[in-house]
């Protein structure tokens, strides 16, 4: 099938508080402007430079958002344009890009990444550390960004009541952390692999990538 059919397919079958970022990371800037054209407009990258050249060439009505694991020192190269950071796993990160997002006077929206995963490889805060960060004065203070929500990524596995364990998990640290962060809204959990059971457990923004633009080399 086509992207455009993937596309699709897939934006059918979504409920409609359930926002779709289409995961480009490695693919040229051709397929991009398929899943444009198909009326795609949020696009997920997890490498700062890559997303940068493709927001210089393509469309600037694409909303760029940042997925991957971010070194502090590349935060500048998007703070002009990014709408969402999914993956803000230190308070140190989250420093950084405030003091950019300063500079281009704007107010960058971020995700705080939850550690619900078996594999220790993957990033992300635990419930402790959740809890310490949004209840510090240090992020009172950082006017120029908004934590919008949670991100997490559940264990790579075929295992699917694990899968919907880590996702109930974060889904349920997410009811918590409202009662403390009233505005968020966002709970971005669910990639090609298991995004239909990130829904059933609260999910309201899913990175799907291969399912739209195929395997990735
Ligand atoms: C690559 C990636 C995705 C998309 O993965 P697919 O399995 O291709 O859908 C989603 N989230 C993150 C954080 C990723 O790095």
């Amino acid at each position: 099938m086509s992207i455009k059919e993937n596309l699709k397919k897939i934006k059918e079958s979504l409920p409609s508080h359930v926002k779709l970022v289409a995961v480009s990371k490695t693919k040229p800037l051709a397929d991009i402007m398929d899943a444009y054209e198909a009326g795609q407009r949020i696009f997920g990258e997890n490498k700062i430079q890559e997303m940068t050249q493709k927001w210089e060439i393509l469309p600037k009505d694409i909303q760029w958002h940042m997925i991957g694991h971010i070194q502090r020192n590349k935060v500048k190269y998007m703070a002009e344009y990014v709408s969402l950071i999914h993956g803000v796993d230190t308070l140190k990160l989250l420093k950084e890009i405030n003091k950019q997002a300063k500079k281009h006077q704007r107010i960058i929206p971020c995700l705080l990444q939850i550690h619900i995963a078996e594999e220790d490889t993957k990033f992300g805060f635990d419930e402790n550390e959740l809890n310490e960060i949004i209840t510090s004065n240090d992020i009172q203070q950082l006017a120029n960004i908004k934590i919008v929500g949670l991100m997490g990524m559940a264990t790579f596995t075929n295992d699917i009541p694990q899968i919907r364990k880590e996702f109930k998990q974060l889904k349920s640290l997410f009811e918590k952390t409202k009662t403390v962060l009233p505005d968020l809204s966002e709970l971005s959990m669910g990639m090609s692999g298991d995004y239909e059971i990130a829904i059933a457990e609260g999910s309201t923004m899913i990175r799907v990538g291969s399912s739209i633009f195929g395997a990735r080399n």
